[in-house]
């Protein structure tokens, strides 16, 4: 049985009881985690995932949410956050950073430093441990391309995974349970012509993706569109008639099929069944099986991906 004693003293990052998940989402539904923490460091971090390991505890990492899906009725275990996990380290070409640093942090310090590599992902809003999780992509650029090694930790232990584990396409060799510490990215220094070049190209800024804001992108685009005519998840959701669709307080985006907006009082379950909606109309429609971008927290198996598997 969990201690609360035990786990203020163990932890030295803030440990909260039933704390709602809903406004750590980019949707903002879902219910409450039995324990939310939030160590301060990686060495904090391990200590509170071994403690709950041990105590037979459901573990769920927390990015910055924005791929996530919470059941309206919580999850049953603890979830550790990363958000203070924010150490960037840069010597030479190479970026050492901890896996709560969101994206646009860790480019702009990039950008400061000269240094470029990672810029096919400026218009994603997520943390690099999320990133690596799902092994982002950006054009056609994978995260994984910069990646020299990750630090993980898996049963318990810490390991640094090389890149020449890594070279394995574009699946990440990680199990659900591993956590991601952090990783170290290899870089290109560029000179200052190349930089005043790339600003005007960009404008200067990294321009934020249309989308973001209170909603979810639902499928992931495969890398290499299999359908006849090379459709994505979102212009196939839109040939099945479904532009705006609404259940409840979700609907979808009428700038991006694949994206679900939450238009005021959606629950996870409005969300849920307008996923269920989506996925079925293109699955009978075109034979094609959608794949989730979200991640379910706490539906059939906690933190699973993809609840609708048989
Ligand atoms: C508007 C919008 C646009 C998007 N565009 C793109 C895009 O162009 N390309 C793309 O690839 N994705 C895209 N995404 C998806 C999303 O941004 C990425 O998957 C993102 O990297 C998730 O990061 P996060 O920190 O928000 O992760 P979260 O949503 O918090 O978590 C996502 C998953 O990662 C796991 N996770 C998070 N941190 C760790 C860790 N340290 N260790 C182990 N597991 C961890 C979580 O447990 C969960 O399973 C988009 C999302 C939105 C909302």
């Amino acid at each position: 049985m969990i201690s609360t004693e035990v786990l203020f003293r163990l932890v030295r990052g803030p440990v909260v009881v039933a704390e709602p998940l809903a406004t750590y989402t980019a949707i903002r539904t879902g219910g409450p985690a039995d324990f939310m923490v939030n160590p301060r460091d990686r060495a904090d971090l391990v200590r509170a995932c071994d403690y709950f390991s041990r105590q037979g505890v459901p573990l769920f990492i927390l990015g910055k949410g924005s791929s996530l899906l919470v059941n309206d009725q919580g999850f049953r275990g603890a979830v550790i956050a990363t958000r203070l996990l924010d150490r960037i380290a840069i010597e030479d070409e190479i970026a050492e950073v901890d896996a709560g640093v969101l994206l646009p942090v860790l480019l702009e310090r990039l950008r400061q430093a000269s240094l470029t590599g990672l810029d096919a992902f400026d218009t994603m809003s997520g943390s690099v441990g999320g990133a690596l999780r799902r092994n982002a992509e950006g054009g056609s650029a994978e995260v994984i391309d910069s990646v020299e090694w990750i630090d993980i930790v898996r049963k318990g232990r810490l390991r640094r995974l090389k890149r020449r584990e890594l070279s394995v396409g574009s699946t990440l060799p990680l199990a659900g349970e591993e956590v991601i510490l952090g990783a170290g990215f290899r870089l290109r220094r560029i000179s200052s012509k190349e930089k005043r070049e790339c600003r005007q190209e960009t404008g200067g800024n990294a321009v934020p993706s249309p989308a973001e804001g209170i909603s979810v992108k639902v499928f992931r685009t495969p890398r290499t569109l299999s359908t006849d005519e090379d459709a994505s998840p979102g212009e196939l959701v839109e040939a099945c008639g479904l532009r705006g669709k609404r259940i409840g307080g979700a609907s979808l985006s009428l700038t991006d099929a694949n994206t679900i907006v939450n238009a005021g009082g959606a629950s996870s379950n409005d969300v849920f069944e307008l996923v269920r909606l989506l996925r079925v109309s293109v699955q009978e429609k075109f034979g094609v099986k959608l794949n989730l971008e979200l991640t379910l927290v706490g539906f059939n198996r906690n933190g699973c991906d993809d609840p609708f598997r048989t």
